[in-house]
């Protein structure tokens, strides 16, 4: 009875007797030979067993089918939103139905781009937004992904750096986008400069800043190039995480860090050591470098752990 609805199908089989049974299906397991999207089925003294083809003593029975795992499509999940990677709207629906936390399913219709890092999106199904809550080890932070930047990706880095962070340094974080960096630094700083040249993040930035009550957070609208003319007070720490562009900021940045403070620069490359050359330029310190995730065949974020030591340089 070939596509019975109540899923069950004809199909070649091996009767053995239910002692047996057992090691009789871990010999065809072991010879490739069982068909495991079946059910045995027991009946009297003995048990058929579905094998994928009509070896010496099969025989003809109807089994029931395993009901088929339903995966969802594949995604990254911000929040209460699902971003995929397939213009897939039935797929769509689907994983919106499959998860309670989700709001909305978005397509990204273009790369990240521009000065902002932003990506445009198209709704595929769910609420039409692309504003949503993340919570990120404890943390609140409101973001909309077509405003600006934001990735969960790095939460665990922005932890690493938590742990290595002595309580009350002075930080700036000068791509800080909606402000995770920032606000989750602001927990053990004693204050926090965070800049960005997006209005947009820094006005996400500030709304986050109060939402997890933070009030050690200097937001600035302002380009990271022009830091060293504001006049601020040397730092202790200086994040730096716009990893296409970054480096070109390593000798602001080393400005405005004091002698034996760190740097942690993130940069996309190809190569081990890419950056050195630029660090070397701007510091005699120790450096680290450790890949923090693939991002493209051949190319991976790198962090730059970089102590400034002025003298030498
Ligand atoms: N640190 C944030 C995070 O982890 O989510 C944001 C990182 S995002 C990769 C880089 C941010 O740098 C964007 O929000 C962008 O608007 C900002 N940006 C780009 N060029 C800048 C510049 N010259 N000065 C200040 N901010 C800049």
């Amino acid at each position: 009875m070939a596509g019975d609805p109540r899923g069950s199908e004809e199909q070649w089989c091996l009767a053995v007797p239910r002692r047996e049974a057992e090691a009789a299906r871990r010999r065809l397991i072991e010879e490739g030979i069982l068909d495991r999207r079946r059910k045995p089925r027991p009946e009297g003294d003995v048990v058929f067993l579905p094998v994928t083809e009509g070896i010496a003593g099969a025989v003809r029975c109807e089994l029931e089918t395993f009901p088929e795992r339903i995966r969802p499509p594949r995604h990254e999940l911000v929040g209460g939103i699902a971003i995929m990677q397939d213009d897939d709207p039935k797929g769509a629906e689907m994983l919106l139905a499959s998860r309670p936390s989700l709001h909305t399913v978005l397509l990204p219709e273009s790369s990240v781009e521009g000065e902002y890092r932003t990506r445009r999106f198209r709704v595929l199904a769910g609420t039409p937004t692309t504003r949503t809550r993340v919570i990120e080890y404890g943390l609140r932070f409101d973001v909309d992904l077509a405003l600006a930047y934001f990735s969960a990706r790095l939460a665990t880095e922005r932890q690493r750096i938590l742990d290595v962070m002595e309580e009350g340094e002075r930080v700036l974080d000068m791509f800080a986008g909606v402000g995770p960096f920032a606000i989750t630094l602001a927990g053990k700083a004693g204050v926090v400069f965070a800049a960005d040249l997006n209005p947009a993040a820094v006005h996400l930035l500030v709304h986050n800043g109060a939402l997890n009550r933070r009030e050690n957070i200097i937001p600035m609208l302002a380009d990271a190039g022009a830091l060293a003319r504001i006049g601020l007070a040397p730092f202790d720490r200086v994040i730096m995480n716009l990893p296409l562009a970054a480096p070109q900021f390593l000798e602001t940045a080393a400005g405005l860090c004091r002698d034996g403070g760190t740097i942690h620069l993130y940069a996309l490359q190809e190569e081990e050591g890419e950056c050195l050359p630029r660090i070397r330029a701007v510091t005699a310190g120790s450096v680290t470098e450790r890949m923090v995730r693939t991002y493209s065949p051949g190319k991976w974020h790198a962090v730059y752990d970089i102590v400034v030591e002025r003298d030498g340089t």
